[in-house]
């Protein structure tokens, strides 16, 4: 029995919650994994109606659940996920991007994974005015670091092999000077997986250039946020991009994408990037638990939603026209 919190968010948050939902009840009567599912408002709705983004009643429950899958949330999102990765300790941000059949993709055969550091950067939201000038704090910590590369050199032994630490040592010398050091210093830990160092803004262009030459991408939190969106892209898009918060203990999931307000309620969202989400969920529970149904869960639910896009079944965002509910329910179909 898993006790699964979901954040049900705001913008196009509730439709891909209500496919979420609909493809873990199939999966209980289809797999019996007993899931034990409870919806929480936390964001701009919770906001207005409570007076708090996240509410004390709902961190409860998430913090009892062995899991949380979060949708997205609007204008309030610092408040409920920065505070969360930061409450949990969800110190690693992991942001694959892989080629899917049928895309308007830039490039195909592209599998890649960014490891974002979550816990610090500029993200961690120290800012303050000096008169007329308004100021951030960013910090790097090596123990930050070493963690991340150490987590980051962990996924790559199980992949392809190879870790690129991205960076800017050439202008931040201090902070991305200790950030590359930090990387380099874990890599000589991994004899056998092959190490390299880039800038950031040389990974933008060669994410573009050959984003089949990348494994592992380890990165800084902000970087980590843009180099992710422009990964998502190069391989078909936001709509089929899932992402992981990991901590020691506790582990979120939610789509890369944020609350896309232009298409909330037209019925157009993929909820891919959510399904996707659950399929890393199950994957983390599946290691954690030592259970071989949520990993198979896993395996069945990619699978599902990569037949369903080379079948041409597709959503507005990567070619098709199929609404939220109707590329849900193919998926659902196809879950056996
Ligand atoms: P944030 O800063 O919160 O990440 P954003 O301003 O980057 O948000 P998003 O909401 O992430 O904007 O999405 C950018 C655009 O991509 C949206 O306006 C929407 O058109 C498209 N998009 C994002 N997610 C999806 C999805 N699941 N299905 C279809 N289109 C999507």
């Amino acid at each position: 029995m898993y006790r699964i919190s979901l954040i049900t968010g705001d913008g196009i948050g509730p439709e891909i919650s209500e496919s979420v939902l609909d493809v873990l009840n199939a999966i209980n009567d289809r797999f019996g994994l007993g899931l034990e599912i409870r919806s929480l408002e936390a964001g701009d709705k919770a906001l207005k109606k409570t007076g708090k983004a996240l509410p004390q009643e709902v961190i409860d429950v998430i913090t009892r659940s062995d899991a949380c899958l979060k949708a997205p949330v609007g204008e309030s999102a610092a408040d409920v996920i920065v505070y969360l990765r930061r409450l949990l300790n969800l110190y690693a941000n992991i942001r694959p991007a892989k080629s899917w059949p049928n895309m308007p993709a830039l490039k195909e055969n592209i599998d890649l994974v960014i490891v974002r550091e979550n816990t610090e950067d500029l993200y961690a939201g120290m800012e303050f005015d000096i008169g007329s000038t308004a100021v951030a704090l960013r910090t790097i910590s090596e123990s930050a670091s070493k963690r991340i590369a150490r987590y980051a050199f962990m996924a790559a032994s199980q992949r392809k092999g190879k870790v690129t630490c991205v960076h800017k040592a050439n202008v931040m010398r201090k902070t991305d000077g200790l950030f590359a050091r930090s990387c380099a210093a874990v890599a000589e830990e991994f004899k056998g997986i092959s190490f390299d160092q880039m800038y950031v803004d040389a990974c933008a262009m060669n994410l573009i250039r050959q984003p089949e030459s990348f494994d592992v991408i380890v990165t800084t939190n902000l970087f980590g946020d843009i180099l992710s969106d422009e990964a998502a892209q190069v391989v078909g898009g936001l709509g089929m991009a899932p992402a992981a918060n990991i901590g020691e203990d506790f582990a979120l999931f939610e789509p890369v994408h944020g609350a896309a307000f232009d298409i909330a309620g037209k019925r157009a969202a993929n909820p891919s990037s959510f399904i996707l989400s659950a399929k890393m969920m199950f994957e983390w529970l599946a290691a954690r638990k030592k259970d071989p149904k949520a990993a198979e869960v896993a395996r069945k639910l990619e699978k599902a939603v990569y037949d369903v896009v080379a079948s041409g079944t597709k959503t507005k965002d990567i070619g098709g026209n199929k609404t939220t509910m109707e590329f849900t329910q193919e998926v659902i179909s196809r879950l056996t």
